[in-house]
C-alpha cells in the first residue's frame, strides 16, 4: 500500500502543504512516486538515477518533498478547481506498476481532474491496468532525439526500439492521449531534434520539449544548457510540425541551424506573433513552471501567456527584431 508520494515544491504551494512565492501558478499538480532507494535505470541527466549522486528529493532543479498520500489527497480533493491537471511521474523500481495504479485510482476518488502517467516502458498488460485505473494519458520520455545518443544518455538500463515499442503499445489502448518528453541540449543538432519530433507526430505522439538542466551529483552537472536561441529555433519547427504547418523534410538546415522552416513568410511571422510556439508544450494543461530554468530566465517553456518584453526577447533571440 501506498503511504507516501512526492509533491512538486509549486504544487505543494497551491495545494496549501507548505508556504512559499510562486512567480507563475503550475496548472498541472505533479506528484512523483515515492521510493527509498534511486531509480533501477541511471540516465545521465537524472538526479534519482541509480548511480548519481544528487539529492534524492529533486526531479530536474526542482525539490519534491515527501509528503504524506492521505494529506495529500485531502488537500487535492480541497483544492482540484486551482488545477487542470494531475501528472503522476515514476521511478522505476520493482512493482512500480502497482502503486502507480493505487495512486491513479486515490487520485480519481479525490478529484475528477485528468490523469497523466509518466513512467518508464511497460507492457501492453501494465498499460492497460492504468486505462482501467482511470489514468487520462500516459507518457514515456524518450528524452533523447536519436537512437545513438538515446544509447549514450539512457542506454544500458533501456533501448530505443523498446521505448518505441512502448509507446506503440500506449497508442493501442490510449490512443492519441500518449506523450514523449524530448529534451533539446543534449548533443544533438537542430535537424536531429526536428527529425525526431516529425517522427513521434507521424506515430500520433504528443511531443513535450524540455530544455537540458545540469543538476549538481549527476555525470552531466557541467555539461551548458542549450543555446536559447537553437531552442527557439525547436520550438518553432515543433509548433509547425504538430500543427501540420510544415514538416520536417520542407525545412532547410544551415550549419547545424533551421535555416528555413519550409513555410510562407506570412505564416512564419503570424506563428511567431501567437507566441504559442514558445509555451510549455506536452499533455494539455501542463505548463511546468521553472522546470528546466530560474524565474530570472532566460525562460525557455513560457508558462503563461508572453508579454510585451517576452517578445522583444524572442525576436532578438530568432533575429527577427
Ligand atoms: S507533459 Fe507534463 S503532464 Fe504530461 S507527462 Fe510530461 S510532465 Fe506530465
Amino acid at each position: 500500500m501506498v503511504e507516501h508520494v512526492r509533491v512538486a515544491f509549486g504544487t505543494g504551494i497551491l495545494l496549501g502543504l507548505w508556504r512559499g512565492q510562486l512567480a507563475v501558478a503550475p496548472t498541472t499538480a505533479h506528484l512523483l512516486t515515492y521510493y527509498e532507494g534511486r531509480c533501477s535505470a541511471n540516465c545521465k541527466f537524472c538526479p534519482q538515477a541509480r548511480e548519481a549522486t544528487a539529492d534524492l528529493r529533486m526531479l530536474s532543479r526542482v525539490i519534491w518533498p515527501r509528503c504524506e498520500l492521505k494529506k495529500v489527497l485531502a488537500r487535492l480533493k480541497e483544492n482540484s478547481n486551482k488545477f487542470e491537471r494531475v501528472c503522476i511521474q515514476a521511478v522505476n523500481y520493482l512493482n512500480v506498476v502497482d502503486d502507480l495504479c493505487e495512486l491513479v485510482t486515490c487520485v480519481r476518488s479525490a478529484c475528477a481532474l485528468p490523469i497523466s502517467v509518466s513512467c518508464q516502458p511497460l507492457t501492453r498488460q501494465d498499460i492497460e491496468r492504468l486505462d482501467e485505473a482511470g489514468a487520462e494519458r500516459v507518457s514515456i520520455a524518450l528524452d533523447a532525439a536519436t537512437p545513438e545518443l538515446f544509447e549514450r544518455i539512457k542506454g544500458g538500463s533501456y533501448t530505443w526500439q523498446a521505448h518505441l515499442g512502448a509507446l506503440e503499445h500506449a497508442r493501442a489502448v490510449f490512443g492519441d492521449r500518449v506523450s514523449t518528453h524530448l529534451m533539446v541540449g543534449l548533443g544533438e543538432g537542430e535537424q536531429d531534434m526536428v527529425d525526431g519530433i516529425q517522427l513521434l507526430h507521424d506515430r500520433g505522439i504528443t511531443v513535450a520539449l524540455f530544455a537540458f538542466t545540469p543538476i549538481a551529483g549527476t555525470p552531466l552537472s557541467s555539461h551548458p544548457q542549450p543555446d536559447v536561441a537553437s531552442y527557439r529555433r525547436i520550438q518553432l519547427a515543433r509548433f509547425l510540425i504538430v500543427n501540420n504547418l510544415s514538416r520536417a523534410e520542407r525545412m532547410r538546415f544551415e550549419s547545424g541551424w533551421v535555416a528555413d522552416f519550409g513555410v510562407e513568410r506570412d505564416v512564419l511571422d503570424r506563428t511567431v506573433k501567437s507566441g504559442e510556439p514558445f509555451r510549455t508544450s506536452g499533455c494539455p494543461g501542463c505548463n511546468r513552471p521553472f522546470y528546466n530554468e530560474s524565474p530570472r530566465g532566460p525562460i525557455y517553456n513560457y508558462p503563461k501567456r508572453l508579454s510585451s518584453q517576452d517578445f522583444v526577447a524572442i525576436h532578438n533571440q530568432l533575429g527577427t527584431a
